[in-house]
């Protein structure tokens, strides 16, 4: 199966935490970004692809009529036969904005919200009320999107377990299919970064964020969220498709500055710098990229690291027909060591984390590509 991620990098404003590939929305740069996208995706060969992914930056910073253009194109290039997603903030979602992406092919709808707490909300950056965001859900309701997914961010700075359980009840609440609880990460070069530095006691240790992690894996399972990735917890029917594909080692083609793609065993990715992608995709020239092929080793690790986030696990039996790797046997000192640590389990026939353990899937899965 086929996926392709489409990157529309342009935000209302820039989030502190935030370093995704991402500029503040300028209309005649979002403009020229547009045209460079469309020229890649022109001159792209035709191929059957299963989902696609809209995601940013933020896609709902284009108006409607962009977004329906661009979906009109993806589709003639892929015909998409199975989820189509797009990202939202939902403070940018205009009347009228989902019934048209709905109408142009769009079937899940994933809205950042992070937070429904006012303090939260502010110290994320971010501008949203938990009112938009109740609007916003039954907008995508009555639009008869198939699936409607937030996103919750767990280990903000002022955060506590009672308004983290605040803001899961809210979303439970409004009975969406599926949530996404993320930890925050600090990462380097961010105005969070540099908070950090400035005040340590303001952000969480592992110890209190695992917390956080237990009351969103207590409360989303009870409400009949079943947890099938490290971060994402759905309702049964509404995994999200796009990003099984990723954790199956499937392929994907990444369009749009700065998106990764894996395809035939090769892995690459776009320049992070905007003018360089669009002067490249205008002019109909390959994009400066990073590629890097996967083999052997190499791949049957980045194959485990993947696996290793589903709460499935690592089939074993599949993993050495697809790979030729008996699994326990060729990291036996890394499974060995994993397991007595308490962050693996085996089971009769498959390899997975334990809850602890997906609390620093990270390091766990990190385990197996370093291995040698
Ligand atoms: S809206 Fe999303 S992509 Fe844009 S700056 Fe904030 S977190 Fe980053």
């Amino acid at each position: 199966m086929l996926g392709v991620y489409v990157h529309l990098p342009f935000c209302a404003y820039l989030c502190p935490y935030c370093d995704f590939a991402k500029w503040p929305l300028r209309a005649s740069t979002a403009r020229r970004y547009f045209e460079a996208l469309s020229a890649e995706i022109a001159l792209e060969p035709r191929a059957a692809a299963a989902t696609l992914y809209l995601g940013g930056g933020t896609p709902n910073a284009y108006d409607r009529e962009t977004i329906v253009q661009l979906l009109g194109a993806l589709q003639d290039r892929f015909g998409f036969t199975a989820e189509r997603s797009i990202e939202i903030n939902p403070e940018l979602v205009r009347d009228g904005d989902l019934p048209s992406y709905r109408e142009a092919g769009i079937t899940r709808v994933s809205i950042g919200v992070q937070s429904f707490e006012p303090d939260e909300i502010r110290t994320l950056g971010r501008k949203h009320t938990g009112e938009m965001v109740e609007r916003v859900v039954d907008a995508a309701r009555t639009a008869e999107m198939d699936s409607v997914s937030l996103d919750l961010m767990y280990g903000v700075p002022g955060q506590t377990p009672a308004t983290w359980e605040r803001s899961l009840r809210r979303a439970m609440n409004l009975r969406v299919d599926h949530i996404s609880a993320y930890g925050l990460t600090v990462e380097e070069n961010t105005p969070y970064a540099a908070w950090r530095a400035r005040e340590p006691a303001a952000f969480f240790d592992d110890e209190r964020e695992a917390e956080l992690y237990a009351l969103a894996i207590d409360l989303l399972q009870a409400d009949g969220y079943d947890q099938y990735e490290v971060s994402n917890f759905a309702r049964p029917g509404h995994q999200c498709a796009h990003n099984l594909n990723y954790w199956a080692n499937g392929e994907y083609l990444g369009l749009g500055v700065g998106a990764a793609s894996y395809r035939d065993g090769v892995r690459s990715v776009h320049t992070r710098a905007l003018e360089e992608y669009v002067a490249a995709a205008r002019d109909g020239r390959p994009i400066p990229s990073e590629a890097e092929c996967l083999q052997g080793r190499r791949r049957a690790g980045e194959a485990m690291m993947l696996a290793l986030r589903t709460v499935q696990g690592v089939r074993l039996a599949d993993f050495k027909e697809r790979y030729g790797i008996d699994v326990i046997e060729t990291y036996d000192p890394v499974v060995t060591q994993l397991a007595q640590t308490g962050l693996l389990e085996r089971t009769a026939d498959a390899l997975r984390l334990t809850r602890h353990g997906r609390f620093l899937a990270n390091d766990v899965c990190g385990a197996f590509i370093t291995f040698e």
